[in-house]
C-alpha cells in the first residue's frame, strides 16, 4: 500500500514528538508491575492494576497491589476465593473500593469460567477476539481493556487516555469531537504495529500530560513546545 503524503507527514510528526518526549523522560519501562511482565502473576498484576487505576493515582494503586501481595492473593485462584467484602478491604487504598472489587470479581470470574483460571490462555487470543471478550466484562472499559492487551498480553492495541486526547487536540492533530475509537485508530493507522513503540509512546504521553499538559497547559519547558503551531 502506498502511504499518502499527508499520512506520511503525520507519521513523521508523531515519531518526532515521541523522540523528544523520550529524550526528556527516558524509557518509562512500562507497565510498572512489581512482578515483571512475563510471568502469569505479572500479567495478572497488570490486569488488576488496569482495573484499580480507574479514577485514582498510581501511588494509590501500588498500595492496593501491595496489600494483595502481602495477603498472598495475587493469583486467579486466591482472588476468586476472596469474598467481595475482603477483596474490597484489601483494595481500599485504590478508592471506590466496593465498585472496583465488583469489577475485579467480574474479571476473575471471566478468567475462571471461560479459561479455567489460565490468564495466559485468555491473553494469547488474537487482538480482536481478546478485546471483544475483555469489553464484554462488566466494568472493563476501553482504556482498561487496551492496557491489558498492550501491557499484559504484549499485543498491539494503542491505549488512549485523557492526556492523549488533550495533548493531540491542543496540537491540532485530532478533532475536538474525536472519541476514543477515533483517537485509537488515528495512532494505529499512522504508527507501525510495533508493541514496544506503542508501549512506551503511551507512557511518554502520560508523563507529558502529568507534568505539563494539565487543564491549564504549562507549555514553557514542555518537550512538545516546539510542535505547537
Ligand atoms: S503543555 Fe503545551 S506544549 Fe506541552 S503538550 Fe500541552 S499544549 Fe503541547
Amino acid at each position: 500500500m502506498v502511504t499518502k503524503p499527508h499520512s506520511k507527514k503525520i507519521r513523521e510528526q508523531l515519531l518526532s514528538m515521541y523522540e523528544v518526549m523520550r529524550a526528556r523522560f527516558g524509557d518509562r519501562h512500562w507497565w510498572p508491575s512489581t512482578s515483571g511482565c512475563a510471568s502469569p502473576e505479572g500479567k495478572l498484576e497488570i490486569c488488576v492494576g488496569a482495573i484499580l487505576t480507574q479514577n485514582t493515582s498510581w501511588s494509590n494503586v501500588e498500595k492496593a497491589v501491595a496489600n494483595l501481595h502481602t495477603a498472598g492473593c495475587m493469583s486467579v485462584e486466591a482472588l476468586g476465593a476472596l469474598s467481595a467484602k475482603k477483596l474490597a478491604e484489601l483494595i481500599r487504598p485504590a478508592g471506590y473500593f466496593n465498585v472496583k472489587a465488583k469489577r475485579l470479581g467480574n474479571f476473575i470470574t471471566c478468567v475462571r469460567e471461560r479459561w479455567g483460571g489460565d490468564i495466559e490462555a485468555l491473553l494469547s487470543q488474537p487482538v480482536e477476539e481478546l478485546r471483544a471478550e475483555l469489553l464484554s466484562v462488566n466494568g472493563v472499559g476501553r482504556e482498561t481493556a487496551d492496557s491489558m492487551i498492550l501491557y499484559a498480553a504484549g499485543q498491539p492495541s494503542f491505549v488512549v487516555d485523557a492526556y492523549t486526547g488533550r495533548i493531540f487536540r491542543r496540537h491540532g492533530l485530532i478533532e475536538e469531537a474525536a472519541d476514543y475509537e477515533t483517537i485509537k485508530s488515528f495512532f494505529e493507522s499512522h504508527l507501525s504495529r510495533d508493541v514496544p513503540l506503542w508501549n512506551d509512546y503511551h507512557a511518554q504521553i502520560v508523563e507529558t500530560g502529568k507534568n505539563y499538559c494539565k487543564p491549564t497547559p504549562r507549555c514553557d519547558g514542555c518537550p512538545l513546545r516546539a510542535f505547537l503551531q
